[in-house]
């Protein structure tokens, strides 16, 4: 067996097996190995002519095929799965070596992982990966987590094979050490969420208000898409809902069951948020909304609750209707992103990761499905002022939110008028509004919690901890 390939991939589904072709079509000689061997087999018979792959059936086999200090990439389901190959590989490995995990980890196991391999001298390198399979072939966006000694390493070959944005930068940094890079991916996720939620209410908005046809608010989206609001998630969201269903004629999205799933990584955003203390309700919201949408017994058993049916607005009215729902959406997204990178900058504070915001923005501007224009200007304003404490203390954007919150509140007003649900939409402004407000209710809640709980509170005009002997029987 020889042992010159530069990099190894185990794990062979959909996103190891392009990662592999990847690395493989930018020149690099790949290693190969997949728990079931067949597939390996059958990728080194269907795209052995891309480039070098060396297949290997064993373990043993795989890690004898590599170059040293060795690089060896794990694809394979989250969890167990890769406790179980790190558990396999790592005995056969020396120190200096590199275990890359490109799954999508919950960066408390990467940390776990990562100093538990530490102490046999192998850099373990959690990495986020985004993009997809169609990513992971063409060029992904890429979060590697671990040792800086590992990115000295890695950094060019993950580097040639990510997606590069419009400038051509490759969409890649070193995020930070151990989890780092897992957990950004993690919030990336959280953030996509809030995206899709943020979506689909001007969606609703624009069919249950406006009363335009899904063809029609394709057209809309196309146009929101040459402007402020040009990303990935609005182009394919105007694909989408210009598909029309070859069965039945009907617009695709019309026969599709109005149940959204989800795979976990936005969930486990909002429980780290929750831990972390950070308010990241635009994500949170659009985590239960698709929680709401599978509650299918409970929403049937509710039909009959008493409640305004959309009115449908004029043809002029509606178009000035979409156009208040262009600002809503975009004052919504920077809300929502303001959160994301609050949790991030967070996670970082706790875990000392000293990540670099900006640079994790410039790095989703291409392969990642948050992929947008709108990223740029993120970068622009932590590049001003790299300990910005929020996104909304930057000018900018402020100026921005400033220009677009009179229609904001207005789309806001009339969906709950209209009885038209937008949790996310809700969500943001309410937190711009508390962000904004003088007073908070939160000295009633102080008072309350000292009453029953004695959890005492603080004075507005003097320094010290305070408890007020209430009267009455409790
Ligand atoms: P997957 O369906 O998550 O996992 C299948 C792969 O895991 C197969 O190669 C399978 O081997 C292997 N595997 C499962 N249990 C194993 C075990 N106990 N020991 C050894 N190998 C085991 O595949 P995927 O969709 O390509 O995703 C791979 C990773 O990338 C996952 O962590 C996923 O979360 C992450 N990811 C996926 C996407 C995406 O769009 N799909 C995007 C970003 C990140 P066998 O063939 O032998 O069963």
């Amino acid at each position: 067996m020889s042992t010159h390939a530069q990099i190894g991939v185990t794990g062979l589904a959909v996103m190891g097996r392009n990662l592999a072709r990847n690395f493989a079509r930018n020149g690099y000689t790949v290693a190969v190995h997949n728990r079931t061997a067949s597939k390996t087999r059958e990728l080194v018979e269907e795209f052995g002519g891309e480039g070098e792959f060396v297949p290997a059936e064993t373990a043993k086999e795989f890690v004898e095929a590599l170059e040293r200090p060795r690089r060896l990439v794990i694809m394979v389901k989250a969890g167990e799965p890769t406790d179980a190959v790190i558990e396999e590989f790592a005995p056969l490995l020396e120190p200096g070596d590199m275990i890359i995990d490109g799954g999508n980890a919950h960066f408390a196991d990467t940390r776990r992982r990562e100093r538990e391999l530490r102490e046999q001298g192998i850099h373990f390198v959690g990495t986020g990966i985004s993009g997809g399979e169609e990513g992971a072939l063409h060029g992904p966006s890429i979060m590697p987590g671990g040792s800086v000694e590992s990115y000295d390493s890695l950094g060019p070959m993950l580097e040639k094979i990510s997606a590069k944005a419009d400038d051509g930068a490759p969409c890649v940094t070193h995020v930070g050490p151990d989890g780092a890079g897992h957990f950004v991916k993690m919030v990336h996720n959280g953030i996509e969420y809030a995206d899709m939620q943020l979506i689909g209410e001007a969606y609703q908005l624009l069919r249950d208000v406006a009363g335009y046809s899904p063809a029609e608010i394709a057209d809309i989206f196309r146009t929101w898409n040459r402007g402020r609001l040009d990303s990935y998630l609005i182009e394919i969201t105007a694909e989408v809902l210009s598909h029309v269903d070859a069965e039945t004629g009907e617009p695709f999205v019309d026969v599709v069951v109005d149940q959204a799933e989800q795979k976990g990584t936005g969930r486990w955003t909002v429980q780290i948020a929750l831990d972390l203390g950070v308010p990241v309700s635009a994500i949170a919201e659009a985590v239960f909304a698709r929680s709401v949408s599978g509650h299918a017994g409970l929403r049937e058993a509710s039909r009959h609750l008493a409640g305004p049916s959309p009115r449908t607005l004029g043809k002029e009215e509606a178009a000035a209707f979409a156009d208040k729902v262009e600002q809503a959406l975009y004052a919504s997204k920077i809300v929502s992103y303001t959160q994301g990178f609050h949790q991030i900058a967070a996670g970082s504070e706790e875990y000392d990761w000293d990540i670099d915001l900006g640079k994790v923005a410039s790095i989703w501007r291409g392969g990642c499905i948050i992929r947008a224009a709108f990223l740029d200007r993120i970068t622009q304003a932590y590049e001003a002022q790299p300990d910005l404490p929020s996104l909304l203390a930057d000018q900018g954007f402020a100026d921005e939110i400033a220009a677009a919150q009179d229609d904001w509140r207005s789309v806001i007003a009339t969906a709950v008028t209209q009885g038209v649900p937008t949790p996310a939409f809700a969500a943001t402004l309410a937190y711009y509004d508390s962000l904004r407000a003088p007073r908070l209710p939160a000295a009633l809640t102080q008072g309350q919690r000292d009453y029953f709980g004695a959890h005492t509170y603080h004075r507005t005009d003097r320094d010290g901890t305070f408890h007020t002997l209430w009267g009455g029987d409790r």
